[in-house]
């Protein structure tokens, strides 16, 4: 290895911290020694933390309809090929019935941004599976709302969630979205929410298009500052029906290679090894845990609405019953010696 770019991954193994420059320095310099060395640290300082445990999180896809029109999404409205649903409370708390049986005891319920989804509605919903449930941690992922709406969600119960900030870089964020999306307020819902209490998840996707290592760079360096409890990182795949459409996917390897420096930069955090990786890769989110991601989410929605949540073009799990979904993703973490935990899963702070 390089001497400069061995120097600065012992650093960061030992301090967790980069400046701006070096982080965007390691990924431009990139190889496969550097890759494993960094990921055998990763996966030593999560072991260290949270032994050979991966949480689970049902992932209840609750509707597609959408107000937004984020530019890579293949649920943005301008989509006129999607096929719109919305779960109804008595659908979303029979999938959260269901997987509580199945052994989950955390529920994300995520979907589109849609008027129907009142504070009032989803703050009965939320209070009820906590009623059912009140050993179960409560997930929102339901994009930008008001401090308020924020507020009272939590205090109906929910407590958790995650809103990926997409990139740190505002000029970026502008080319991804519409202009009447605004990356000012994403971040300001992003302290809103951790200032209300919830364990809050940020995240970005991998190898989105007109990213380049200094965008990384600044994303890593967010993280570095927000501390997230949670951090969604997947491969960027485009949608048939987007302007993206021809743009590359994100890679494998890069996504892992991220994965590894994010843990080292913040040993505790939760980083789910998502199903865009699983997409990309038949053994994606096996080779995202190796390389130091420790959640999967398997997909408790109905399979009914299953292919309609396609955020992406050749989404995995649409087909499979819960259960099934649940048992596959338990076998493949056995497969590399990981077991699904049957526990809240809640960040470890030190
Ligand atoms: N409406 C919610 C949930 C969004 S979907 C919100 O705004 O947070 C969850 C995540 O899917 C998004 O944050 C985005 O990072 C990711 N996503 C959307 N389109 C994608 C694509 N084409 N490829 C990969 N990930 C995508």
């Amino acid at each position: 290895m390089e001497k400069r770019v061995a120097e600065l991954a012992d650093r960061l193994v030992a301090e967790h911290c980069l400046e701006k420059e070096e982080y965007a320095f390691l990924i431009d310099h990139r190889s496969e020694a550097l890759a494993s060395r960094l990921a055998e640290a990763a996966v030593k300082v999560r072991r260290e933390i949270y032994g050979n445990a991966v949480f689970t999180r049902g992932l209840i896809e609750i509707g597609n309809i959408c107000k937004n029109d984020c530019i890579y999404c293949g649920i943005r409205r301008s989509n006129g090929n999607c096929d719109r649903y919305r779960l109804t409370p008595e659908q979303i708390l029979s999938c959260a019935d269901e997987g509580y049986e199945l052994g989950f005891r955390t529920f994300v319920m995520q979907g589109g941004e849609d008027a129907y989804f009142t504070d009032e509605r989803l703050s009965g919903i939320v209070s009820e599976i906590k009623r059912r449930h009140p050993d179960c941690a409560v997930t929102l992922s339901m994009g930008e709302r008001s401090r308020e709406s924020y507020q009272t969600l939590f205090d109906a119960g929910a407590d958790r969630y995650l809103l990926r900030h997409e990139t740190a870089d505002p000029v970026h964020y502008h080319r991804l979205h519409p202009p009447e999306m605004s990356w000012e307020n994403r971040m300001r819902c992003l302290r809103d929410l951790q200032e209300i209490g919830y364990q809050v998840g940020c995240g970005f996707m991998v190898g989105s298009p007109y990213q380049t290592s200094r965008e990384l760079a600044e994303d890593l360096a967010f993280i570095e500052s927000f501390r997230p409890d949670m951090c969604g990182i997947g491969p960027f795949v485009p949608h048939h029906d987007t302007p993206f459409s021809d743009q590359p996917a994100g890679t494998l390897e890069l996504t892992c290679f991220l994965l590894s420096v994010i843990r080292l930069i913040h040993p505790a955090v939760l980083l789910p090894a998502t199903t865009a990786l699983g997409t990309i890769h038949p053994r994606g989110r096996e080779l995202g845990i190796l390389a130091g991601a420790n959640v999967v989410m398997p997909n408790l929605s109905p399979t009914a609405v299953r292919n309609k949540y396609e955020l992406y073009d050749n989404k995995i799990c649409t087909g499979e019953e819960s259960a099934q979904c649940r048992g596959c993703l338990a076998q493949r973490m056995r497969s590399i010696g990981y077991e699904l935990a049957v526990d809240r899963g809640d960040i470890r702070r030190s």
